[in-house]
């Protein structure tokens, strides 16, 4: 009996960013469309995970109840609440890992002879990932159709021209694997082409499983005339999944302190809690070409190019000097994928403070990333159009604040000047990250000293 509870817990987490609840409650409507076809109704409850699936277990006289693990704190929280009131009722409870194409499980298993649980690096954890079986591909799976009191479905909030479904991600993905992706190890950098699948979405909310992508990426690999460059650029787009199966992973393993640094040491960093320019930069108005038309793709689709992330988060946690947190809650409230796990495992690896071994925090320098992968401003135009009729070379420096203004309002406005010197922001953090390192180093010895006397 498929069956979709809606939780006032999960549905606050949702409905925070407006696209997130619309591509939600469309992936729903498609869902129950699919299943109506089939002669089978998806049964929907509205309240408490625990005492609503319990009473819906009751009323459908289900004796197993099975649903899909979740990976961030307070989701399984709920989950273990659900699994102790089934249980107490006498149902058989079973959590599937449906999310990851490799489960937990199965890579810390691989592990278990060194010891220690989840793998707190990515290159160790994507070693053992790729000698793994994955989960088969679900096929056809047989429902009952029940009648049953039921409430109403999720509504979308805002349709796009096409909803989400199944069918939908499915064809993007097609198309994607049919040409693009053979460029996807450079492609994937250049913010000014469609590089990348654009599936996050849709793997966050499962109307696509990491598993079929992987099997189709696999398929496609058996094509005998692709070149090498071709091959390794599908290896590359795989290695994008492994690098989510990891971060869910880490979620998954090292969930006691959820909003808190994976590295021990920087738990007590003096982040900002707040700066000034935090609305410039929510706003995409800091002077940044990169890092502005990232925060305005963002706020105008739910989506963000990934090189437009590294430069945005980056200026984010090291120019502003702001709390990873605050940053990825901004996100939060604007994206549209909903996978917890992946954003707080991104956002504290660009804080240098997460699943990351380098030695110093990684701060991109938003101008040269704009050099590098937006040349000729295909990117930041699109997103900016106060910058269409600047010159190339002009993007890459401030804008001269001396430049005579356009008298038409037909003219956007001027684009703002850098809000402040990057290089100098910069140095300013890594003096500051310099003096806590030091200062932590020093009270572990004196720790230590204390301890050996
Ligand atoms: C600061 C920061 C925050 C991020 N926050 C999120 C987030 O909240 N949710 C999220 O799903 N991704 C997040 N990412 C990862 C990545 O940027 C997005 O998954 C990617 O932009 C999605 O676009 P795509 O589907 O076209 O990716 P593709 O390049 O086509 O990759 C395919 C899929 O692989 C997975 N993937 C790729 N890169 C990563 C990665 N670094 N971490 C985890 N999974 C990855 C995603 O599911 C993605 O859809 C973040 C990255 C950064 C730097």
């Amino acid at each position: 009996v498929p069956a979709l509870i809606v939780d006032p817990g999960e549905n606050e987490r949702l409905a925070r960013s407006p696209r997130r609840a619309a591509f939600y409650a469309g992936a729903v409507a498609s869902l129950a469309a699919a299943l109506r076809e089939r002669g089978v109704r998806l049964q929907c409850r509205r309240g408490r995970l625990p005492a609503t699936a319990r009473a819906l277990a009751r009323d459908t006289g289900a004796e197993t109840v099975v649903w899909a693990a979740a990976y961030d704190a307070a989701a399984r929280e709920r989950r273990r609440e659900l699994q102790s009131a089934l249980e107490e009722a006498g149902l058989r409870a079973l959590e599937v890992h449906d999310a990851p194409a490799v489960h937990p499980e199965a890579t810390a298993a691989a592990r278990s002879a060194e010891g220690g649980l989840g793998y707190r690096a990515f290159a160790p954890f994507a070693a053992v990932w790729e000698t793994l079986e994955r989960a088969p591909v679900a096929t056809n799976p047989a429902f009952a159709d029940v009648e049953a009191k039921a409430d109403l479905l999720p509504t979308p909030a805002e349709g796009g021209a096409e909803p989400p479904s199944e069918a939908r991600a499915l064809g993007r993905l097609d198309a994607f694997l049919a040409g693009p992706v053979l460029q996807y190890s450079a492609a994937r950098n250049v913010p000014g082409t469609d590089g990348t699948s654009r599936l996050s979405a849709d793997l966050s909310f499962g109307t696509i499983a990491a598993r079929t992508v992987l099997a189709r990426i696999d398929a496609r690999l058996r094509d005998a005339f692709l070149l090498t460059e071709e091959r390794l650029a599908l290896r590359a787009f795989a290695r994008a999944l492994t690098r989510r199966d990891f971060f869910l992973q880490l979620a998954w393993f090292f969930e006691e302190r959820p909003d808190e640094p994976l590295q021990a040491r920087m738990r007590g960093f003096p982040w900002r809690a707040s700066h000034p320019h935090f609305a410039a930069w929510c706003e995409g108005r800091t002077g940044y070409p990169l890092v502005d038309a990232g925060m305005r793709e963002l706020r105008a689709t739910g989506w963000m190019h990934p090189r437009a992330r590294l430069a945005a988060a980056s200026f984010a946690c090291f120019d502003l000097g702001l709390d990873w947190r605050v940053g990825r809650d901004a996100w939060e409230r604007m994206l549209a994928e909903d996978e917890p796990a992946c954003a707080s495992g991104n956002w504290q690896w660009i804080a240098g403070i997460g699943a990351d071994l380098a030695q110093f925090p990684r701060i991109y320098n938003p101008r040269k990333q704009l050099r590098a992968y937006d040349p000729r401003g295909v990117y930041v135009r699109r997103w900016i159009p106060e910058l269409a009729n600047v010159a190339d070379a002009e993007l890459f420096g401030p804008v001269p604040s001396g430049r005579p203004q356009l008298a038409l309002p037909l003219f956007a406005p001027e684009y703002p000047a850098p809000l402040l010197d990057h290089e100098q922001a910069a140095r300013d953090f890594l003096r500051r990250y310099g003096a806590y390192v030091k200062r932590a180093a020093d009270a572990g010895d004196s720790r230590a000293r204390r301890a050996n006397r």
